[in-house]
């Protein structure tokens, strides 16, 4: 039977040490770090994380500034927006609301982002120190994900790692952090054949597919380390994962639930990088 790993309690424990870490900041007089959330458009999932990102770092003590683009602004109202931000030295970390209203340049907009401040990791810069193992700022959700895999004590060095999904964002990411921790890893998609099979073969094993539990026990290798990240809305309004949560139970040494799981720990990632940008900027 397996140990479920909460992304709340873990992140929990995290954002204690952090609100320390802030108020030992406060105790000396110095500037308080901040985090600057950029939005466009009028998205309610993206209002609704909003929301959630400025209650954890209210939680913790660290400032935000929340610019919303009206609806109709245009590609120069963000690239403006993000400008204000990196010349504003008491702004310790950017992170640009995804996905941007459709006629805006994502791409362009992330490349703007002062890599000193780009705490979602989604710079060129940061994204090519990731896969050259470099220090850098690594992206919130996979970053999240390696804290999990450790939480599991999963032993990585060594293992076989089957990621399914290969976003930017999640999927490519975490398979390279993997990599980098020396797992042997098999990255799946869409095109992948005989995806059962491959899994099957996985020690540990991160599915983000956004395909409701899709990965069922006949994907799961007894006794492996199972990252569910998936998010995805059931008509009763429900969330579940992309993993067979009850099917695959018995079989797991350690999995993440949905919701409740990695969602948490993404939220948590995103105030330990704004943190490490703050302490790295040395602007106090
Ligand atoms: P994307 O839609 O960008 O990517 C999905 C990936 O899954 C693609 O690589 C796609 O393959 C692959 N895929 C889709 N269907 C299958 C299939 N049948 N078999 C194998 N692979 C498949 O999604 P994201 O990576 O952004 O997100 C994935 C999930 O994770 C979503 O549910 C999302 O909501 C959730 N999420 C959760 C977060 C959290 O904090 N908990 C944060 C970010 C995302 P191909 O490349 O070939 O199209």
């Amino acid at each position: 039977m397996g140990e479920i790993i909460y992304g709340t309690e873990l992140s929990a424990e995290r954002k204690q040490k952090l609100k320390e870490r802030v108020d030992g900041i406060k105790a000396q007089g110095k500037r308080i770090p901040c985090l600057a959330v950029i939005s466009a458009g009028s998205d309610a999932a993206s209002a609704s994380y909003m929301r959630g990102r400025q209650k954890a770092c209210d939680e913790v003590g660290i400032l935000t500034k929340v610019i919303v683009l009206p609806e109709g602004s245009r590609q120069a109202d963000l690239e403006n927006a993000i400008a204000e931000c990196n010349d504003d030295s008491t702004v310790d970390g950017i992170l640009l609301q995804l996905p941007l209203p459709k006629g805006m340049d994502e791409e362009r907009a992330l490349r703007l982002i002062d890599p000193a401040k780009d705490v979602d990791g989604q710079h060129p810069l940061n994204v090519a120190r990731m896969h050259l193992n470099k220090p850098g700022f690594v992206p919130c959700t996979p970053r999240g994900i390696m804290a999990v895999l450790a939480r599991m004590g999963a032993e990585l060095d060594g293992c076989q790692a089957v990621v399914v999904g290969r976003s930017s964002l999640v999927g490519a990411p975490v398979a390279k952090l993997l990599l980098n921790a020396n797992a042997t890893v098999t990255t799946c998609h869409s095109h992948t054949k005989n995806l059962a099979e491959v899994c099957r073969q996985a020690d540990v094993l991160v599915v983000a597919i956004g395909k409701p539990r899709m990965i069922t026990a006949d994907y799961v290798k007894e006794g492996a380390y199972v990252v569910d990240v998936g998010v995805n809305r059931l008509p009763d309004g429900k969330l579940c994962g992309d993993v067979d949560f009850d099917g695959v139970f018995d079989k797991v040494s350690a999995i993440t639930p949905v919701p409740r799981g990695v969602g948490p720990m993404t939220t948590c990632m995103l105030l330990e990088n704004t943190m490490k940008a703050y302490e790295e900027r040395q602007v106090w």
